[in-house]
């Protein structure tokens, strides 16, 4: 594993209770970051400090944790302003959190385009602009990353709001690229495969739809957080700072294969 320095960045994840988001997070803490944690729901800090030891070591200074729905942009310019009162400071943003449903075409609702759009595009745009103003206040500045996905450039029947939130993201990707440029940040997506986490956990509850779809991807098996948060380190890092406005997709090979007709 590549071992990164992030001392003395302040790293925000979104929707980062579990999931990809969780294990960048604690990838960040590992890499020496102050890491600003959130998620729907209150957490108890000395549970939560205790379950991150293994990567702090005992630096919970270095931790912070708030409840953020990141559908609403009160709540994220809450999160967002404690962070900066915090640590002084807001150099890397992970924008992770997000919500995958089925609504099948001919089903879909203004209810359903609301909470998708809502969850996984707005919360982004939203967070990706208080970034690039507060930026230009105050200077400094690193990364973004998005997480997008291999839905971004596929059609789905079954997710087509999803489809389109993570095609959005695509190109929000881009367009805050270009505009982040002149002060030094870049801006990057990962667009993962399928990752085994509670997202889908029960499309995969049945082995034998495990099975069917390590066997149709070039690299046998779906992709562990690790996976994503090994893409996400690197873009975030000083290493990729040469690198924006581009989408990398961590995906397995699945976008090597050709699409079914049905
Ligand atoms: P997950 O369900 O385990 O985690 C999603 C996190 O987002 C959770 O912690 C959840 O609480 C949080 N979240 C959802 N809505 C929120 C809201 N309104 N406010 C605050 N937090 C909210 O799923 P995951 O697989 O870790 O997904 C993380 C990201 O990766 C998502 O953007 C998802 O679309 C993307 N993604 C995942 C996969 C996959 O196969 N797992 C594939 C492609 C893209």
């Amino acid at each position: 594993m590549i071992s990164y320095d992030f001392t003395g960045k302040t790293v925000v994840v979104t929707g980062s209770a579990r999931g990809i988001g969780r294990r960048c997070a604690e990838r960040f803490l590992e890499a020496g970051a102050n890491v600003a944690l959130c998620g729907h729901s209150p957490r108890n800090i000395d549970d939560l400090l205790a379950e991150l030891e293994p990567f702090t070591k005992g630096h919970n200074e270095r931790v912070m944790y708030a409840t953020c729905d990141v559908a609403d942009a009160a709540s994220i310019d809450a999160f967002f302003t404690a962070v900066v009162e915090r640590f002084g400071a807001f150099d890397i943003l992970v924008n992770n959190a997000g919500i995958w449903e089925a609504t099948p075409v001919g089903s879909v609702t203004e209810e359903m385009w609301q909470r998708n759009i809502d969850t996984n595009l707005k919360s982004q745009l939203v967070a990706c602009d208080w970034f690039a103003r507060w930026h230009q206040e105050n200077g400094g500045g690193q990364s973004i990353v998005n997480i997008s996905s291999v839905s971004s450039v596929l059609t789905g029947e079954n997710t087509p709001l999803y489809n389109l939130c993570k095609a959005a993201t695509n190109s929000l990707t881009r367009t805050y690229a270009h505009g982040l440029g002149s002060l030094g940040i870049n801006v990057n997506a990962v667009g993962p495969g399928t990752i085994a986490t509670d997202i889908n956990k029960a499309a995969y509850a049945d082995p034998a739809a495990e099975a069917a779809m390590c066997d149709s991807l070039v690299m046998g098996r779906r992709g562990k957080t690790d996976d994503i948060a090994n893409a996400v380190l690197f873009l975030a890092s000083e290493e990729s700072n040469y690198i924006t406005g581009q989408v990398l997709f961590v995906d397995g090979g699945w976008l090597l294969q050709q699409a079914p007709k049905k």
